[in-house]
């Protein structure tokens, strides 16, 4: 099912995810759900805060993107990114590597707003798969980049509090809209007082 996407404004988007502790038929069918919204929006990761889910969950897909490559090493060995797409990522713990570098950035729950963030180049990760089987890689490129933001929003942080202060006087009015646009959606809904 494909699931409604928080857009910013939205409270649970700064919310740290809890652990996920045990992979029950409910969390499967989120990720199942992830995985659908993510195609449905043509995103290249989701995390759960996204879908209104303060939890440490998100799935990647980098495989459809061609002009950004990807760089993915397993054990030491380069495995062709595409291979290990869809990612689902429980519980990511992530060590940022090499110097960093900017480069553009777009996020579902901020529609039509794309930014230069500056990152380390190269991410390990370890993590629980579906299978609730440890997993650990090291990732440059669009992956890198797409897995540091996935895992940011995690810890409710936004790709815009990275962002320079030249891009925060620029977008200011657009972000405070975006809010306030959510805000009263959230209340109009009875979802916020
Ligand atoms: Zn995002």
């Amino acid at each position: 099912m494909v699931l409604p996407i928080v857009t910013y404004g939205h409270p649970t988007l700064r919310r740290k995810g809890a652990r996920v502790e045990e992979i029950t038929p409910e969390i499967r069918q989120l990720i199942a759900d992830m995985l659908e919204t993510m195609k449905d929006a043509a995103g290249v990761g989701l995390a759960a805060q996204q879908v209104d889910q303060a939890l440490q969950l998100t799935v990647i897909d980098v495989s459809e993107v061609t002009d950004r490559p990807s760089t993915l090493e397993v054990n030491g060995q380069s495995v062709p990114p595409e291979q290990a797409m869809p990612m689902v990522l429980i519980n990511p713990e992530i060590t940022p590597e090499e110097e960093p570098e900017p480069g553009p950035e777009g996020c579902l729950s901020f529609p039509e707003i794309y930014i230069e963030i500056t990152r380390p180049k190269a991410t390990t990760v370890r993590a629980t798969n579906l299978d609730g089987e440890p997993i650990e890689f090291r990732c440059g490129g669009l992956l890198s980049r797409a897995i540091q933001h996935e895992f940011d929003h995690l810890q409710g942080i936004l790709f815009i509090d990275r962002m320079s202060s030249v891009d925060r006087e620029r977008l200011r009015p657009e972000l405070e809209d975006m809010q306030a646009a959510t805000k009263a959606a959230l209340k109009k809904a009875g979802k916020i007082s």
